[in-house]
């Protein structure tokens, strides 16, 4: 069973041992959980460990970042790296027709994106194939096991179409998976986890019941890499990364400077800092040059395994 730490896979994972105890549970180790994923992954039995070829900082120098979504990504890619196998694809991503004048606007990317065709960075969707799929893959291919996944219809549209094409447990494919969780809601994920007492991550907070009745956490909602890029434009008030900056200030520096971060951010016009007005990267900002250049030498954060990784 693929085992990402998260809730949902929380929630499987209980589902599936209270029938076949002896499950194997496999976690990719991509360095880009968040620490307390991690430490939660670690507190269960049968857990295989497994990782990607490369580090995420070599992914965004090999290939470049992962911005917006991965059709975006991937029709930037495209247009950054014009060859002349790619002309016909290039002209379908930029005009909406292809070379003979064929309509195709379907695969065209929306004009709201075409200012990242000149940004001065890399654009890829290749990351999670390289950092999430591909050790999966190598994995079922040497063991001969085939996924149990906790993924649902309800997060994407892509989810949505193939749950309706092939259902829960798509046995038939050439590379067979089930998917039994396919039909949930969050709000059935969160249900299970209140009512049968189970052990989730504790980054997620606590689960409670907000005005409307439905169960909601008071920590993170989302617990997938910290330093994805995609779906950063979808969010409405305090993005991720500035969030991250509060909740964890030494990942947030090393994503913002040495994974180049803050230089996309900025070229997208998205905030990468933490505007709270109450955490201590806010009242370090409003405090004096000099008083604020004594506090960064301090040096007293705890070293975080993320960081450490990305770096070994
Ligand atoms: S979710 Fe984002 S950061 Fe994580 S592997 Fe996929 S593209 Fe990379």
């Amino acid at each position: 069973m693929s085992f990402s730490g998260g809730k949902d896979s929380a929630v499987l994972l209980n589902i599936v041992r209270r029938m076949y105890p002896h499950v194997k549970g496999v976690f990719v180790d991509t360095g880009l959980e968040y620490p307390e994923i991690r430490d939660f992954v670690k507190t269960f039995d049968n857990i295989e460990w497994l990782r990607p070829k490369k580090s995420f900082k070599q992914v965004l120098e090999d290939y470049g970042y992962p911005i917006v979504s991965k059709e975006v990504a991937r029709y930037l890619r495209d247009l950054q790296n014009p060859t002349p196998n790619n002309e016909q694809s290039r002209s379908i991503r930029l005009t909406g027709y292809n070379l003979d004048g064929k309509d195709c606007k379907r695969y065209k990317l929306p004009d709201k994106w075409h200012y990242l065709i000149d940004a001065p960075f890399r654009i890829s969707e290749q990351c999670c194939k390289i950092m999430k799929t591909g050790p999966l893959v190598k994995y079922e291919k040497e063991s001969g096991l085939h996924p149990i996944i906790g993924i649902m219809a309800c997060e994407s549209g892509s989810r949505t179409r193939n749950y309706m094409k092939f259902g829960c447990n798509a046995f038939a494919l050439k590379n067979p998976i089930s998917r039994p969780m396919a039909f949930w809601m969050q709000q059935d994920v969160l249900r299970y986890i209140k009512e049968n007492d189970i052990p989730y991550c504790p980054i997620y907070g606590d689960i409670v019941e907000n005005e409307k009745g439905e169960l909601v956490t008071t920590g993170e909602t989302r617990t997938g890499c910290i330093f994805c890029m995609f779906g950063i434009h979808m969010r409405e008030g305090e993005n991720r990364f500035q969030r991250l900056e509060r909740t964890h200030p030494k990942l947030h520096k090393y994503c913002m400077e040495k994974l180049g971060m803050k230089e996309v951010m900025e070229f997208m016009g998205y905030p990468w800092q933490c505007d709270c007005g109450g955490c201590t990267a806010c009242n370090d900002r409003c405090k004096e040059p000099e008083e604020e250049t004594n506090e960064k030498t301090q040096g007293n954060q705890r070293p975080v395994e993320g960081v450490q990784q990305e770096e070994a």
